[in-house]
């Protein structure tokens, strides 16, 4: 293989919830390795991201969809590929966290987790996937997480939703591989984003979190960078329905 392998010049990726965070961290190391960038959020704009993608010299797009209420992403893919071109990566990215009791869920956060984080998922992955099917190309990657092996606490919709992001990454896989697209997942640690400031602000369960990492550290958006790179590029086109730990060494212990 030549390195130029890793290289994503010329591709278009999505991704969601590309405005902050990790997806933030991910949009910017696509256009790194020299793709343009579309980011899907709730907002009309993705000022931080468009301007980091920019100073790199790629072109950076922010598309408007609340995925809490996505029935269907088939106009999602439909304005993109018309405004912008073929969408080679998909990277399903945006997430929301709700904590309760499991005694105590109420249902209709479990119905937003749901929707959110495993529904609005697949129906991404079925409109982006008709057409990287047809083009008989495509990335494909689902971002999962440590509760997608286990159960965690207080959290068990978004863990119900993660467990079923690594089953559906398997799915995928098996019906779309010989077909040119590529679905693998990544399941990123515990993380230093908004998603996790309360976790952060919490001395006893930040000290908990922290002993248990062998890196000894939480994980920041970079860290997500070398892994989308080789599930976004030609590098990993032999593998498929996988998911892989970005965690510090977590699952190791
Ligand atoms: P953040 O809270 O930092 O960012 C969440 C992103 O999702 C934002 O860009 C947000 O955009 C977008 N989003 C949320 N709801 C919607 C919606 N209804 N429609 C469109 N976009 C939406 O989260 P992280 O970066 O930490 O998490 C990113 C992913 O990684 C999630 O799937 C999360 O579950 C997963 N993950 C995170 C871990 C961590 O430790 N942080 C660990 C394991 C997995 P906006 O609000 O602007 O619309």
């Amino acid at each position: 293989m030549n390195m130029s392998d890793f290289s994503l010049k010329g591709k278009l990726a999505v991704v969601t919830g590309g405005n902050r965070g990790l997806g933030q961290g991910m949009a910017v190391v696509m256009a790194k390795a020299g793709a343009d960038v579309v980011s899907i959020q709730r907002g009309d704009s993705c000022p931080e991201t468009a301007a980091q993608v920019e100073a790199l010299g790629q072109k950076c797009y922010a598309i408007s969809c609340d995925l809490a209420k996505l029935e269907s992403a088939e106009s999602v893919v439909a304005e993109i590929e018309e405004k912008f071109g073929p969408v080679d990566i998909l990277i399903n990215n945006a997430g929301i966290q709700r904590r309760y009791p499991a005694e105590k869920f109420p249902i209709e956060e479990w119905d937003l987790i749901m929707q959110v984080q495993l529904r609005s998922v697949f129906l991404m992955c079925q409109a982006f996937g008709c057409r990287m099917l047809e083009r008989g190309s495509g990335k494909i990657i689902n971002i999962a997480s440590l509760l997608s092996f286990s159960g965690g606490l207080t959290v068990p919709a978004y863990a119900a939703a993660k467990g079923g992001i690594a089953q559906l990454t398997k799915a995928l896989a098996n019906e779309w591989a010989a077909r040119g697209v590529n679905v693998n997942a990544i399941a990123p640690g515990y993380m230093a984003t908004d998603m996790n400031t309360a976790l952060i602000g919490d001395s006893t369960r930040s000290a908990q979190i922290m002993d248990r990492i062998p890196a000894k550290r939480w994980g920041i958006p970079e860290d997500m960078g070398g892994t989308a790179v080789y599930l976004a590029s030609k590098a990993s086109n032999y593998v498929h329905g996988q998911v892989i730990c970005v965690d510090g060494g977590w699952m190791a212990r």
